[in-house]
């Protein structure tokens, strides 16, 4: 029995993450779970999963849920995050958060020896090279819930020591592929919310709709497999079966198919290195007919032109990217910006750092504090 902290167990990947666990229950039990607002649903995922410990994100919350669960022990906030990653009786942590949110219960929990199924590519961006030294120190398994990187490490398995050359990431294209910036200018929220092939949480959805998402998978993929930005060549496959592939020295190249289903990735991230039964049907390629492939639109999405020169400054530019656009995105959806002042926004905080070392994650939180704070 894998003994598991969900962080986040009320967004699409949380509840998605949970289902696998209602499908698997002779093999997965819920220690801890954490929400942010959506008390209702949470109260009834503690109702069903009985947790021993469960986190909400404000203390009026925790309070009244507590008088609700008297088996069930609470806490509440960032404090309360990081105690349910790294409680004594947890094997594995699922990070489902969204944001620079999980940096602190990353960190935290791999130090604390917990093998990590990691959906929240921003902690990554943000704070990469601290986390992942801090993975090979402690020897923790840390895999990616991402389907793309998912995708990767799957074709990856079994390939006897031989390093790929170079990563095919793939990109679905978002709600605006083939959109000019012309177009881009008067494009609502409600169209940016509207993915074409996945259902995925607010902030997401505009990062794919932007490419930021793409972007920050970039960086996502540098930092889990070790390769340089100019190695990790995007494919816009408008499909989404494709999730990703990798290319060997002699010229193979390995994918991993499927339906986009984030059960999957999810499944597999859980059971690594086994598979579970019956998480999605295969896709029928007979009905697919036909996988297209072009080249992404950098000068269009510049989203994804920045991401890779951040990753090329590297230091705390990264963090800044990842940063001015949380800041960017929550503008976006609060009617504040338009769709193309995003990519504006991270380009002049960007533009606006000074390159400093990273020697903590407190340098990332500073780096966070600066930027939101330029920006605002
Ligand atoms: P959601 O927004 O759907 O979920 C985020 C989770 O974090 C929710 O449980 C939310 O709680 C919780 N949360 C939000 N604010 C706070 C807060 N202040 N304190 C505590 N908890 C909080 O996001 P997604 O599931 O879409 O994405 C999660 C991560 O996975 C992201 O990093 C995303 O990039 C990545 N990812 C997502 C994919 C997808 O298909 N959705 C695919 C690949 C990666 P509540 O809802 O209760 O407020
Ligand atoms: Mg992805």
């Amino acid at each position: 029995m894998k003994r598991l902290a969900v962080l986040g167990s009320t967004g699409s990947i949380g509840t998605q993450s949970l289902s696998v666990i209602r499908e698997n229950r002779s093999l997965y039990s819920l220690s801890s779970i954490s929400c942010g607002s959506n008390i209702e649903l949470f109260r009834r995922q503690l109702a069903e999963f009985e947790p021993s410990f469960a986190v909400c994100a404000y203390k009026e919350d925790a309070l009244s849920l507590a008088a609700e669960f008297p088996r069930i022990k609470f806490s509440w906030g960032m404090d309360g995050i990081v105690e349910a990653a790294c409680m004594q009786e947890v094997d594995m942590v699922l990070n489902a958060l969204s944001g620079m949110m999980g940096i602190r219960p990353t960190y935290e929990a791999v130090r604390a020896g917990k093998d990590i199924a990691f959906a929240n590519k921003e902690t990554l961006v943000a704070a990469g090279p601290l986390i992942m030294a801090e993975v090979k120190r402690r020897g923790v398994n840390f895999l990616p819930v991402d389907s793309e990187h998912s995708a990767i490490f799957q074709c990856i398995q079994g390939s006897a020591g031989n390093r790929p050359t170079k990563i095919i990431l793939t990109a679905s294209g978002g709600p605006f592929r083939g959109f000019t910036r012309e177009q881009l200018k008067n494009v609502t929220k409600e169209m940016a919310l509207a993915h074409p092939k996945w259902n995925m949480g607010p902030k997401i959805s505009i990062d794919s709709a932007t490419m930021m998402n793409k972007g920050l998978e970039i960086i996502e993929a540098c930092m889990l497999f070790d390769f340089e930005q100019e190695d990790v060549i995007v494919h816009v496959h408008p499909e989404s079966i494709v999730h990703s592939a990798v290319v060997f020295s002699d010229g193979a190249v390995i994918a991993q198919l499927g339906i986009p289903d984030m059960k999957v990735p999810i499944a597999y991230a859980l059971s690594w290195p086994k598979r579970l039964a019956n998480i999605a049907e295969p896709p029928n390629l007979f009905e697919i007919g036909s996988l297209n492939f072009e080249k992404p639109d950098e000068e269009t999405f510049v989203c994804l032109r920045l991401a890779r020169r951040a990753m090329e400054l590297g230091a705390g530019y990264p963090a800044v990217l990842n940063a001015a656009n949380e800041e960017a995105v929550a503008a976006f959806l609060k009617d504040k910006i338009s769709f193309l002042q995003i990519g504006e926004m991270v380009e002049s905080a960007l533009a606006h750092h000074s390159p400093v070392q990273i020697g903590s994650i407190e340098d990332v939180f500073e780096i966070e504090r600066e930027t939101r704070e330029f920006l605002i």
